[in-house]
């Protein structure tokens, strides 16, 4: 019995949510008494591989087959499925993020594995095995007691953070056999519609709400996100009337984030949109109401005009970096 973590790459490194997920895998295999080992799939060089032993790798599989190259869920999960039988693993975890949500249920199929997404804490493991969980887009937590014997988990990015624990590491080619059954979609070639900071992933995020009044006045929200080396959003009623790019659209019917930081912009806090962003760290709330029901969950709040307030924190971010 042991525990294997999937470290996704982008590119060829690793994000920082790939070092919490190892982090926590480490710490779930300190509590079972077990060793760690880490399966890597697409062309990620040594030196890369070599930092997972940082976070408590022990063993890095590396799997460099070329129809592998770029992310195809059936196939990803059938190699890191077999991954887990070789390695005698019983658990298994992946960060729970766009390729993870997609990889963690078809893994779990492939082991008879039960499986926990969403997860934001460590097992607790006095009467049964219990993860606690995000529930119904964040706004509830939900304890999973897994009774199987093998179990998936999908740790929440920012949920538990990156933990430094030295493990000597080594690395070992792993090299299954890829069914064609399994590569029914192929990725050929993955084309950057921006440089900007991906959403999903980023720690900082900065979004606008319909209290923005029109597209022409988003100039400031992106030069804010430059500014803090943020991603942008916004609310469901800007990229319904396409102000904003759809992919930018967080919360119940959007995307769901749980950055560090979470800056909203004239975005009055409806439940639909909190679904999407309560899990923030820390939220900062800016609106001109001071009813709005954002400022209930705000950790911060400032009551004001956003053609005021905005334009002041980004001279005061440049006058700091000057
Ligand atoms: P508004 O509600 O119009 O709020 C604008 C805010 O801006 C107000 O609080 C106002 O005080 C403030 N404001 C105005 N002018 C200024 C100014 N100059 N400076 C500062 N503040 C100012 N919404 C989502 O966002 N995501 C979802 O995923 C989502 N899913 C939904 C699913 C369903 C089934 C339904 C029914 C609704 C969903 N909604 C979703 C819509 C949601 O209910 C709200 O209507 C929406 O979030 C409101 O967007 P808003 O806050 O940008 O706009």
């Amino acid at each position: 019995m042991s525990v294997l973590v999937y470290v996704e790459q982008v590119e060829g490194k690793f994000k920082k949510s790939v070092f919490e997920a190892v982090s926590y895998a480490k710490a779930i295999a300190d509590q079972q008494g077990t060793s760690l080992s880490a399966i890597s799939i697409g062309n990620v060089a040594d030196s890369e591989l070599n930092e997972l032993g940082k976070y408590g790798a022990s063993k890095v599989l590396k799997v460099e087959a070329d129809q592998l190259k770029n992310f195809v869920n059936q196939a990803y999960a059938s190699v890191i499925a077999e991954a887990a039988q070789k390695e005698g693993a019983n658990i298994i975890v992946l960060s729970n993020s766009f390729s993870g949500k997609g990889l963690a249920p078809r893994v779990a199929v492939k082991l008879k594995a039960g499986l926990v997404d969403g997860a934001v804490e460590l097992p607790t493991t006095d009467g049964g095995f219990s993860v606690k969980k995000t529930a119904f887009s964040g706004k509830a937590f939900a304890i999973a007691t897994l009774t199987s014997e093998n179990k998936v988990i999908a740790l929440n990015p920012n949920a538990f953070g990156v933990k430094e624990n030295a493990a000597s590491v080594t690395i070992e080619t792993f090299s299954p056999e890829v069914k064609s059954s399994d590569l029914t979609a192929i990725v050929k070639e993955i084309v950057r519609a921006t440089n900007k900071v991906s959403l999903p992933d980023a720690e900082v995020v900065v979004s606008g709400g319909r209290g923005l009044k029109g597209p022409e006045n988003w100039g400031m929200v992106e030069e804010l996100a430059d500014l803090l080396g943020a991603a942008t959003a916004c609310s469901k009623p800007v990229s319904d009337a396409d102000w904003r790019p759809h992919s930018e659209h967080v919360g119940q019917t959007g995307i769901a984030i749980s950055p560090n930081l979470y800056i909203a912009i004239g975005i009055s806090g409806a439940i639909q949109h909190l679904a999407g962003v309560s899990s923030s760290k820390v939220i900062v709330v800016i609106n001109k109401d001071p009813e709005a029901p954002f400022f209930k969950v705000a950790d911060y709040g400032i009551v004001g005009d956003a053609f005021e307030v905005v334009p002041k924190i980004i001279a005061a971010l440049k006058a700091h970096k000057a």
